[in-house]
């Protein structure tokens, strides 16, 4: 019996699984592709590389920050989880779209696990709204399978534009040109220490952090200037093919060649990657754990890429609520990103920040309609807006939906880009996100 407790015992308190024993200092890259609609999707493995050392993180390998709307896990023949992650996708957002409704499509996706030293079995799953499982997919990784491609650097250059520690110990982004020309090089690693010292950088929580990032920009020269634009019917040739009009959206900028901008990246070590698009008009986008855009040249380009980066590196949902897609969250589910809550479970989200005595939901401060508090919002009484930015409660609209969906403060950067900083929320989130990745 003692035996039994002793071994009980250390199994709870064990550290999970170790890094050296059970991985090479590699990155194994997995493309997927997902299809189907707004009903039904299909998961398929389409190749499968060694790339460079591996740069994630290199402890709680069983334990995902977030739920996210898929998740990667690599098994051990006895059933143990040897590392596992999380991440959302374009097609996971386009399956809420009407254009899902009535015509199937299939989307890529690039997933980076650490490399097995020994075979193991790979799944990936893929959730809805409620959280279920609606695909998944597994399948055998030998790491001594041949078909395994060997990718070689790249003949893209390289420039470090922040080294704060090792690739094993600090946050890796890179950042990639798109829509570059070969005699733009300069202008891109300009353009992209710009965005990050003088936006991300500028930015609370990652002003005081920044000694656990290191950031690499990677120069892919693009045969035309500036991405694809459909609305005009101009369609360029670029490193990333990027385009607007994502979801016939005309400001939402994306890539569909999620391979192709993993190939430009080759064997440089990375955990988030940021296209860097050049052009002048505004846009963007963010996908958790998979890729942001941000653009160079308008006037909001820094301010609306500290936004999307916030989706896609600590998975913060939009604090917005235009009602343009068919609802994001359901009643009976917690989302998973960690500042909007439909109240199912909200003692998991912001209930310990919360003042004593505060009503939810809260009701607003005012009547003004949000338009009309993000155009006069230069000429708002600094004490409302102190009290519209700062005080916590739980304010209906959100995660895009009117209803039903509650946010932590009536203005925040993930609510609008007049908003000067991100919400008490976002940056315990953000906060959290660095933490885990460097603890
Ligand atoms: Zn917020």
């Amino acid at each position: 019996m003692m035996l039994f407790t002793i071994l009980l015992t250390s199994l709870l308190l064990a550290p999970g699984p170790s890094f050296e024993e059970n991985f090479e200092d590699a990155t194994l890259r997995l493309d997927y592709t997902m299809c189907g609609d707004a009903s039904h999707t299909d998961i398929y493995l389409a190749d499968m590389q060694k790339t460079g050392p591996w740069a994630g993180r290199r402890s709680k390998l069983d334990q995902p920050l977030l739920r996210g709307d898929c998740q990667i896990a690599l098994k051990a023949d006895d059933g143990t989880v040897l590392y596992a992650n999380s991440f959302s996708t374009l097609f996971r957002e386009w399956q809420q779209t009407a254009e899902a409704k009535d015509r199937p499509r299939a989307y890529e996706n690039c997933i980076q696990v650490p490399f097995p030293k020994k075979p193991v079995t790979a799944e990936l799953t893929v959730t809805d709204i409620h959280g279920k499982v609606t695909a998944s997919l597994r399948h055998r990784v030998d790491p001594e399978d041949i078909l395994i491609r060997k990718a070689k650097p790249g003949l893209n250059h390289v420039r470090t534009i922040l080294e704060s520690a090792s690739a094993a110990n600090a946050i890796d982004l890179v950042v990639l040109s798109e829509g570059y020309t070969a005699t733009q090089e300069d202008k891109f690693f300009a353009d992209a220490s710009r965005l990050v010292k003088d936006s991300l950088f500028a930015t609370a929580p990652y002003t005081a952090l920044k000694d656990k990032f290191n950031i690499r920009a990677v120069f892919a020269p693009s045969q035309d200037e500036g991405p694809s634009i459909p609305h005009e019917g101009k369609w360029n040739t670029t490193a990333a093919n990027s385009h607007y009009d994502t979801f016939y959206s005309e400001r939402y900028l994306t890539s569909s060649s999620m391979r192709k901008i993993y190939d430009q990246l080759g064997t440089v070590p990375f955990e988030h990657v940021i296209v860097l698009v050049n052009t002048p008009i505004y846009g963007g986008g963010g996908i958790f754990n998979s890729v942001t855009l941000a653009t160079c040249d308008h006037p909001s380009s820094g301010i609306v890429f500290v936004h999307e980066f916030g989706h896609a590196f600590a998975g913060l949902a939009d604090e917005y609520a235009y009602d343009e897609f068919e609802p994001m969250y359901s009643p009976d589910t917690e989302p998973w990103e960690p500042n909007i809550t439909t109240l199912k479970d909200f003692g998991s989200k912001w209930a310990d920040m919360l003042p004593g005595g505060t009503p939810v939901p809260t009701p607003p401060s005012h009547d003004m309609p949000y338009f009309e508090v993000r155009r006069n919002w230069d000429n708002l009484d600094a004490a409302l807006k102190k009290e519209l930015t700062g005080k916590l409660g739980v304010f209906e609209g959100a995660g895009n939906s009117s209803k039903g969906v509650y946010r932590p403060v009536q203005e925040c950067r993930m609510r609008m880009n007049e908003c000067e900083s991100f919400c008490p929320v976002c940056q315990r989130a953000i906060a959290r996100t660095i933490d885990y990745y460097t603890r």
